[in-house]
């Protein structure tokens, strides 16, 4: 089994398709392979090798996966998502320690301003649309010497964050070798070969798509065909461009999707779709069964997170074996429950689904706290306490149960209550702010904030949520927002997020 990026790609045929986009021609793996080349040369020109860390910061598209997978074979990549604004890259550039930041040639943003100000080096990535998918060049007036050694299968690959549910977001390493563990895995779990084909419609920013997508096709030597990102309007006429074999996604995009279905039946009888996937949040039954029947393929529900490179368990490929509501079974990793293991684990360890496998993180960087908290030995394995909690059935299924961490979960894009209460609280009117999960019928959660006003204070809702939206990405601005007179605590007099949209009278029960 090949441990590194560099040797996932090594053995393909050199002209066969590996990355496309719409109305572009493919890119091979030997042009891939030289692209590699090239990117190489010009990091190490621009004083950036081994072990130095590069943010990403570009739109969904071919040239994101292809500096994903270029760069990683070099440097260290940290994608970051484009939508931030300047204070959140700031924050994470700064974090990561990147050496310097990819962005569009034209692009003077938010993550530009962030780089200028840390005095992070700048690579400018330009695109020639009349080259194949993917292909571009790096340039920068910066010089430097570094580390030109090929990175190894012990070297990091990847960093993401957590979205920090209960601390600071935690820097998620993950080495060569587990990027390269997680896509075998991936590619296993729905038997992909060469003759397959990926339409991403994912973030190249998680580690869903970067996963799921780009990474379990490249290792296959099969074909990833990259949208410029989710739109339930135009999927249909990617679908019939694109014409690929399968498809992940998260399932309010299978919502959306479904809800197009019905006038282009054309194009659903035309497509050759052998199975579609859906991960990073539960998929209610009945959209499972809907799909199904709309597609007429199996619909194969995963169970991912950052710190495993994406997937732990993955429901069968095999016609009929798939459970609506579970998760799948093992699919890479091994997966227990935590008691099972390790009575000694007690706190809110009770049906903590926990792993350990090559493609689990080693731990989260400078954090020994965590690593403490989140690791523990048994039976000669090292494991890992995902925060989920879970059951398995008499047929090995896992179906997920509730989860220990507060995490809130919007449609699969997880967003950090500490971080959003850590922005509200800095507004002059405010003095207490407890953001927390509201349910929500098609996103799964959606983001709420309970606010107590500081004594003579008066602003509005709308206020709040104007200070949080130049503050945060939109997908974490609270979209409701209840001023009140005091926070409910629970029994112990502590302020839980968890049930607090049940006890504001929020959730129809
Ligand atoms: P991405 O960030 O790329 O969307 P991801 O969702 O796999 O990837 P994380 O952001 O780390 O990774 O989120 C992991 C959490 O998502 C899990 O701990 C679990 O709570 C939730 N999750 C993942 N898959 C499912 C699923 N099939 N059903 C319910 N919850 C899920
Ligand atoms: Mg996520």
């Amino acid at each position: 089994m090949s441990d590194t990026l560099k040797s996932l790609l090594a053995s393909h045929p050199e002209a066969a398709p590996a990355i496309g986009a719409p109305e572009r021609d493919w890119l091979s793996y030997g042009g891939l392979r030289a692209l590699a080349d090239e990117v190489s040369g010009s990091l190490h020109d621009a004083g950036i090798g081994r072990g130095d860390r590069v943010a990403i910061v570009l739109p969904n598209g071919p040239e994101m996966a292809a500096a994903f997978i270029t760069i990683a074979q070099t440097a260290v990549t940290a994608p970051l998502n484009p939508a931030y604004r300047e204070d959140e890259f700031a924050f994470y550039v700064d974090d990561l320690k990147a050496k310097a930041v990819v962005l569009m040639a034209d692009d003077d943003g938010a993550a530009y301003k962030a780089a200028k100000k840390l005095g992070v080096t700048i690579l400018r990535l330009s695109v020639n649309n009349d080259a194949a998918a993917g292909q571009f060049t790096l340039q920068t007036d910066v010089t430097g010497s570094c580390d030109t050694a090929a990175p190894e299968a012990s070297d990091v690959a990847l960093i993401l964050h957590t979205s920090g549910t209960t601390s600071r977001p935690k820097i998620v390493p993950l080495l060569q070798s587990n990027v390269a563990a997680s896509a075998h895995n991936i590619a296993t779990s729905l038997a992909l070969t060469a003759d397959d084909r990926c339409m991403n419609v994912m973030p190249l920013f998680h580690i869903h798509g970067l996963l799921a997508a780009v990474s379990s096709t490249l290792a296959t030597g099969g074909q990833v065909w990259c949208a410029p990102g989710f739109d339930a309007l135009r999927f249909f006429g990617w679908l019939r461009d694109c014409d690929p074999t399968w498809y992940t996604a998260v399932p309010t995009m299978h919502q959306a999707i479904l809800s197009r279905a019905p006038r282009n039946a054309e194009i659903i009888e035309a497509a050759r779709l052998r199975f579609l996937r859906s991960s990073s949040a539960s998929l209610p039954g009945p959209v499972m069964e809907k799909l199904f029947e709309t597609f007429g393929a199996p619909v194969i529900e995963g169970y991912g997170m950052t710190e495993a490179a994406h997937q732990m368990c993955s429901n069968p490929l095999k016609p009929g074996a798939q459970k609506p509501g579970a998760v799948g079974v093992p699919a890479g990793p091994e997966v227990r429950i935590a008691h099972e293991i390790e009575p000694q684990l007690t706190d809110g360890a009770i049906g903590e689904i926990v792993i350990s496998g090559p493609n689990v993180t080693p731990g989260y960087e400078n954090n020994p706290d965590a690593n403490a908290k989140n690791f523990f030995d048994a039976e000669g394995k090292r494991w890992f306490r995902t925060g989920d909690q879970g059951t398995f059935d008499a047929d090995g299924y896992l179906s997920l149960t509730g989860r220990l961490k507060e995490i809130i979960n919007r449609g699969g894009e997880k967003v950090s209550p500490l971080e959003v209460d850590g922005v509200l609280s800095a507004h002059p009117a405010i003095a207490q702010v407890v953001t927390f999960a509201l349910p929500h019928p098609k996103l799964g959660e959606e983001v709420a904030a309970a606010v107590v006003l500081r004594e003579g204070e008066d602003i509005s809702e709308r206020d709040v949520r104007d200070f949080a939206s130049e503050r945060l990405a939109d997908f974490k601005v609270p979209r409701k927002v209840v001023i009140l007179d005091e926070i409910p605590k629970g029994a112990t007099g502590k302020l839980q997020r968890i049930g607090l949209a049940e006890k504001l009278g929020l959730v129809d029960t």
